[in-house]
């Protein structure tokens, strides 16, 4: 009986099925097989972003991401204000109490909108100092707030007129642009410092620019953010964590290595499954180096290149020239055997679901049944996934079925064996891969 057992036993091991690849098949790191991801990502929803470097994106077949300042769109339904007490209360305790941490949140999210022209850069000042030396300049932050509403006190600010004098770039034509593949993304109803706004008006930030998206554009745009100036602030990322999905500015996944656009370690430096390495190009970035992202990306395998722009041709921060923008977008696209361009919300799409997918593949007599799934929220998560199967040597060509899509593939070799690559949708039917000579 024994004997019999350990028969059986060497039988199954050294089976045939068994000496081949056949039957393994793996979820690629990105999307078509290639070698990295790159997204080209623009801030502010400066104008020229849209009648400039748009269109040349168009020409190109380049999809972008624009996270957009949804208050300084014409038409918004919800703009610039500040939630809480009547202000006129913030200002006269201001006379008695000096800015302290108890006060400090309301005072630097009212200041902006007292209704006087020029107390906004206090706001931004203030935030500023508090956020990037990660608080340690706390009486500093509160003599610019006590210094802001000593002026108010005395009238040193006119009143702001009524009228919405606003222009840029429309909603409908932010819809055209929708359509054309670009997603659009928020960046807050005004860019204000996250970190020194207290939770009614943190809320409002990030819940009405949400929104205001959802109705003007649909769910597929309330997906991804970028809290404004990149900030990595812990009690604002908090926030901002359960209501945008994905966020420029830190995602918690543990396979995700994020390297900031501040940051100088090698995106080939990381033992984590995936490296985000953001850049940011500036008027003083040398178009070379810029090319250079784009090289180093495309010579690791698990590199994701997230390219932060701002100002085009003189409109907005740091603006690039048309002429430069055209000639790296155009180098990106005879990169494109090698790299991936997706949007933002895609690459995060893509890296997630397959992290978070199963692979099962079971063979038959006509091939392989490969069963793709994941547990992800599915009205959200629902990119395709590329696949690579590896099938019987002699295959030539093979005929792949999902549901009722059908496609062939040719049989490609590499140093495992002879594989095909395709598209599959996960959590749909079971995919069969069959031989087709
Ligand atoms: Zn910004």
């Amino acid at each position: 009986m024994r004997k019999i057992l350990l028969l059986l036993f060497m039988l199954l091991i050294i089976s045939p099925a068994r000496s081949q690849k056949i039957a393994k098949t793996e979820i690629t790191t990105w999307q078509y097989g290639k070698n990295a991801a790159v997204s080209l990502t623009f801030d502010d929803g400066s104008i020229n972003q849209f009648t400039v470097a748009l269109p040349i994106l168009n020409s190109l077949s380049l999809p972008a991401t624009f996270f957009i300042i949804t208050g300084q769109i014409p038409g918004s339904r919800y703009q610039g204000r500040f939630i809480g007490r009547p202000v006129e209360q913030i200002i006269a305790e201001t006379a008695e109490t000096p800015t302290n941490s108890e006060n400090l949140f309301e005072r630097a999210s009212a200041i902006g909108f007292l209704g006087y022209e020029g107390t906004l850069q206090y706001h931004t000042l203030a935030g500023g100092l508090y956020d990037e030396e990660k608080e340690s300049k706390s009486d500093e932050v509160y003599a610019i707030l006590d210094d802001a509403y000593n002026q108010v006190r005395h009238g040193a600010f006119k009143r702001k007129t009524d009228g919405d004098n606003r222009s840029g770039v429309t909603w409908d034509q932010i819809r055209a642009y929708a359509s054309q593949g670009h997603e659009f993304a928020s960046h807050t109803v005004t860019h204000p410092r996250l970190a020194v706004l207290d939770e009614p008006n943190m809320l409002y930030e990030l819940e009405k620019s949400k929104a205001e998206i959802l109705e003007q554009l649909g769910p597929k745009h309330t997906f991804s953010a970028e809290g404004p100036y990149g900030t990595e602030n812990e009690r604002a990322m908090k926030y901002m964590y359960p209501i945008y999905p994905a966020l420029r500015n830190r995602m918690p996944e543990p396979f995700l290595e994020e390297l900031n656009r501040w940051h100088k370690m090698n995106p080939g430096a990381s033992d984590k499954p995936y490296v985000q390495w953001q850049r940011g190009a500036t008027t003083s970035t040398p178009l070379p180096l810029m090319k250079s992202w784009v090289d180093t990306v495309a010579s690791n395998n698990n590199n994701w290149l997230v390219l932060v722009f701002h100002g085009v041709d003189g409109i907005g921060y740091e603006a690039l020239p048309h002429e430069l923008l055209d000639e790296y977008f155009q180098y990106i696209k005879q990169n494109e055997d090698d790299i991936w361009v997706a949007t933002f919300g895609d690459a995060t799409k893509y890296m997630r679901e397959r992290m978070g997918s199963t692979v099962k593949v079971t063979e038959n007599k006509n091939g392989i049944t490969v069963m793709l799934n994941h547990n992800l929220d599915q009205r959200m998560y629902n990119l395709p996934l590329t696949l690579k199967s590896y099938v019987s040597p002699d295959w030539k060509n093979a005929n792949i079925k999902q549901g009722t899509n059908s496609v062939h593939a040719v049989v490609k070799k590499d140093n495992l064996g002879s594989f095909v690559q395709y598209q599959a949708i996960p959590n749909l039917a079971p995919i069969e891969i069959s031989n087709n000579q």
